[in-house]
């Protein structure tokens, strides 16, 4: 990956200073993924990270994923295609938007092939013979599944834990398929550690999914999920959160996203007021990056230039 150079790794730990974490006696800490780079950052980097060096092994000139039409998955790896000379194809879940979304135009921009599939077909995803058809029409190629949720995935989320300095009473993340929660209880070697995932979506089966990743007979750190703060699903928000999201900026000079950031961190701060961490308690929180989705709120304005590469 000729790009290693320009990432900004160990990403940073800030923390955050709040009349409020002050009376409650809350230390709180954010491990900011986000500032890894411009684009390829946050939990997609760490996914991406030994896809990458997978697919140079095996010596595949195009890797192909998929994703929805605002997937942060399939921007950075059409980003990190373009810089490390990979061909790239993403499959998009439903019709193409038109005109195309910011999120789409990056893409095409940096040279990833986009192929438009039903939302019945998308369903197929995982399927071989699905996959052998793809193969039959695009060729040969390293696959990565949706989001990057795979075993490399998980080895690349783990190295969060590698660069802390420091130790801490509760690891907080964002949660999606929970690819990324799974990498922490895995790799987490302080047991009074506790892991806590906060849920960005109704999905009560994520406790199952994360057990399906970890071994059955060894024993793990504490780890919960809370499902209460899922803001009525995926990438839903309210006023009520998207001020809490400008009103972060401005406190605290720190850019959220109301799809995971925005929701785990209202979540931490509305804990904090109702006493649920223990007096003196070290919280960190995971920035997981994926700025760019704020461009499908246009209540955000948010409208950075990104490098053609
Ligand atoms: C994709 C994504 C997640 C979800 O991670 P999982 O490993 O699927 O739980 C969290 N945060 C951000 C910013 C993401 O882009």
């Amino acid at each position: 990956m000729n790009f290693a150079a320009e990432l900004k790794l160990p990403s940073p730990v800030t923390q955050i200073h709040s009349p409020l974490l002050t009376e409650k006696k809350i230390e709180l800490f954010i491990k900011r993924d986000e500032l890894i780079h411009p684009v390829i950052q946050g939990n997609k980097w760490r996914k991406l990270k030994y896809n990458l060096q997978q697919a140079q092994y095996e010596q595949k000139n195009t890797i192909l994923s998929f994703g929805g039409a605002y997937s942060n998955h399939l921007h950075a790896l059409a980003a990190a295609g373009k810089i490390s000379g990979f061909n790239t194809i993403g499959i998009i879940r439903g019709e193409a938007p038109r005109p195309l979304n910011p999120c789409l135009q990056d893409m095409l921009n940096w040279g990833m092939q986009l192929e438009f599939i039903q939302r019945i077909e998308y369903k197929q995803k995982t399927d071989s013979i699905f996959i052998e058809n793809l193969k039959q029409s695009w060729g040969d190629f390293y696959l990565i599944p949706e989001g990057g949720n795979n075993p490399a995935g998980i080895k690349g989320c783990a190295e969060i834990l590698d660069e802390l300095k420091d130790e801490y009473d509760f690891i907080c993340s964002e949660v999606g398929s929970g690819t990324m929660l799974s990498a922490l209880i895995l790799n987490n070697k302080t047991p009074q550690t506790q892991i806590i995932g906060f849920s960005v979506m109704k999905n009560l089966l994520l406790e199952q999914d994360i057990k399906n990743n970890l071994s059955a007979t060894k024993k793990y750190s504490d780890w919960k999920i809370i499902h209460n703060y899922h803001f009525n699903g995926f990438a839903k928000t309210t006023t009520e959160l998207d001020n809490f999201i400008k009103n972060f900026k401005l406190d605290f000079d720190i850019q959220l996203e109301p799809v995971y950031s925005g929701k785990m961190l209202y979540a931490i701060f509305d804990l904090i007021k109702q006493d649920y961490f223990q007096t003196g308690s070290k919280l960190l929180a995971i920035h997981g990056g994926g700025l760019q989705g704020l461009r499908g709120f246009p209540q955000y304005n948010y409208s950075p230039e990104y490098p053609a590469f």
